[in-house]
């Protein structure tokens, strides 16, 4: 059992809801439910183990190297990838993680800013 189980551990696990956009046997990508750009999806490793990012080991890295690789491919297939758009992975409470399950944010649609607030 984690140590907290958030609703990131429940969508892995399918016991919650979301709304699906890619998903391959490593990792699921999702639309955020407070989206912060005309397209702005969450991708999850499907193995729940790291909280963060400040989690991560040596072996972590193929996982690490996938879901960026499965950001770019869902960039491409949501049609943000020519544009560009932007990738995030809040990390702990002064980034303003909310959710202690590692999840990168892919943000497109818009102009960003920078630097990031
Ligand atoms: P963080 O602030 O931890 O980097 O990002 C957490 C993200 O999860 C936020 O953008 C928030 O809108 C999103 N989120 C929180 N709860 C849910 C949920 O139940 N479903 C979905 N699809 N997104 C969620």
């Amino acid at each position: 059992m984690p140590e907290q189980e958030t609703i990131f551990h429940k969508i892995a696990s399918g016991d919650a809801q979301a709304d699906i956009v890619y998903q391959d046997d490593l990792v699921i990508a999702f639309n955020d439910a407070n989206p912060q750009a005309p397209t702005h999806i969450l991708l999850i490793p499907r193995n729940d183990e790291l909280e963060s990012l400040n989690d991560a080991s040596k072996s972590d890295e193929g996982i690490l190297g996938h879901l960026l690789f499965a950001a770019a491919k869902v960039a491409n297939q949501v049609g943000i990838a020519e544009d560009g758009y932007r990738i995030v992975i809040n990390t702990g409470a002064a980034a303003g993680q909310s959710v202690a399950y590692l999840h990168v944010h892919l943000l497109g649609g818009r102009d960003m800013t920078w630097p990031a607030g």
